[in-house]
């Protein structure tokens, strides 16, 4: 029988009720010098060197970007470590020492409203660049570089839509900085150049609206709206919801700028309001432990740089059963297997889940089609993992395998228990090869 899967537990319910616990004072705290974007990267600060909240201590460098790395503590660098990365990467760390002064660096000046009033555009793509900033909806991407598009982008989109299930930081975000959250989508709106702005937020959680919409309120200059979009996985998914919010179908594989729109993550948007309001990178974020391999599951607001064991033990640690423990960095449908807790909190962690591992039988393809009616850019999973078998690179292009998003949602809706998503990321890097 065929079965289109868009709605999935969301599994949220429990974990946007608990309080959040601030941990802020982590003794260490490490700063990834590479990532999976940026394969090199070094350090501009020395052994023993004092540093400041908020100061430039290394750069990470891409094919055709960088980024700046901040520190956010107060204290000394005592060195490098090799960390696990959110990506499942292991990365050198640069390691500061907490000295629980948080003295700001002398560049964290608040600008001015008349200040901001005078900034350009070429001055909002510098700030952002100095900032950091990246997608911190996932992505990483770079925030700057979207800002440098020529396209004419009519709409800004802050995407509080967050589908996959368990995570709960942008809605805590959201919550608890809404007001914050409208500020970033304007000055993104004069960056851009762009009229009209939108918020959008799933329907059932009339809450978020209504913070959103108060805060709204307080910037009546701009035309900006808070739109319900729907609860089906993946709304978050940008071509999703831009198609909610405004109308327009991208196409998949073009860019959202192409037809006047650009879409940023609500954090990425409080990340702009940081950096251009208070001249501060990121130094925060919330991140979540759940699952049932852990014995009491919590939502966090943590430095970046943190390392997740401290936060494990304050989540009372694993729980004591002889199952092995299934680690998943980010959401079950798209997070990535961790091979070890190592792992340090940055600017893109948003989650750890940890699973007790359950033997599950992979059964032959019964040819259901399940996974095909379920694929929201309509690719044919079970043809491209045949031709992933056959390691046929002509046939894995023809099908279109690298318009795969990722979502998880082929798996999720097998009923062999066929690891679909897993075989589209291989095939994916396959054809790279
Ligand atoms: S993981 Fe890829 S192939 Fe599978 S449903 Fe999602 S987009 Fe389609
Ligand atoms: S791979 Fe799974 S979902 Fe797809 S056709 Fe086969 S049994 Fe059905």
């Amino acid at each position: 029988m065929i079965e289109k899967t868009t709605h999935i537990p969301d599994g949220k319910k429990e974990r946007k009720n608990q309080p959040v616990i601030h941990y802020l004072e982590a003794e260490y705290l490490y700063f990834p010098t590479t990532d999976l974007r940026c394969p090199a990267g070094e350090s501009c600060v020395v052994d023993g060197q004092y540093v400041k909240v908020g100061e430039l201590i290394g750069t990470r460098n891409g094919g055709f970007f960088t980024q700046p790395i901040h520190s956010t503590v107060s204290g000394y660098v005592v060195g490098f470590e090799k960390k696990l990365h959110a990506s499942g990467q292991t990365v050198d760390c640069l390691i500061v020492k907490n000295d629980k002064k948080y003295v700001l660096h002398e560049s964290c000046v608040s600008r001015t409203d008349e200040e901001i009033d005078a900034l350009t555009k070429e001055d909002y793509i510098q700030i952002i660049k100095d900032s950091g900033l990246s997608g911190l909806g996932g992505s990483g991407f770079p925030t700057y570089v979207k800002l440098e598009g020529k396209q004419v982008v009519h709409t800004i989109i802050a995407n509080g839509v967050e589908c996959e299930p368990h995570l709960i930081s942008d809605y805590k975000l959201i919550l608890e900085r809404a007001h914050r959250i409208i500020e970033g989508l304007t000055y993104a709106m004069r960056a851009k150049g762009a009229k009209k702005g939108i918020v959008a937020v799933k329907k059932k959680y009339p809450e978020l609206y209504e913070v959103l919409e108060n805060a709204r309120h307080s910037f009546m200059d701009f035309d900006i709206e808070i739109k319900k979009v729907g609860n089906h996985y993946p709304q978050g998914w940008e071509v999703d919801t831009i198609k909610s919010a405004t109308g327009i179908k991208v196409p998949v594989g073009k860019l959202p700028a192409e037809y006047g729109v650009c879409v940023f993550n609500v954090a990425t948007l409080y990340g702009f309001y940081r950096a251009v309001k208070r001249r501060m990178p990121m130094t925060e974020r919330f991140f979540s432990i759940s699952g049932d391999g852990i014995k009491s599951p919590k939502n966090f607001q943590v430095r970046i740089g943190t390392p997740v064991r401290d936060l494990i033990q304050m989540a009372g640690g694993y729980t004591e059963t002889d199952a092995t423990k299934v680690l998943i960095s980010g959401g079950p449908m798209m997070g990535t297997a961790l091979q070890s807790d190592d792992l340090i909190v940055t600017k893109t962690s948003t989650s750890l889940i940890v699973l007790d591992e359950v033997a599950v039988q992979t059964e032959p393809c019964i040819h259901c089609a399940s996974c095909v009616y379920s694929c929201p850019v309509d690719l044919q999973p079970v043809q491209i993992m045949n031709a992933y078998k056959e390691r046929d690179k002509d046939a894995l292009n023809d099908l279109g395998v690298n318009k795969c998003i990722e979502c998880g949602l082929c798996s999720f809706t097998c009923p062999s228990k066929i690891h679909l998503t897993e075989t589209m990321r291989q095939a994916k890097r396959f054809i790279k090869k």
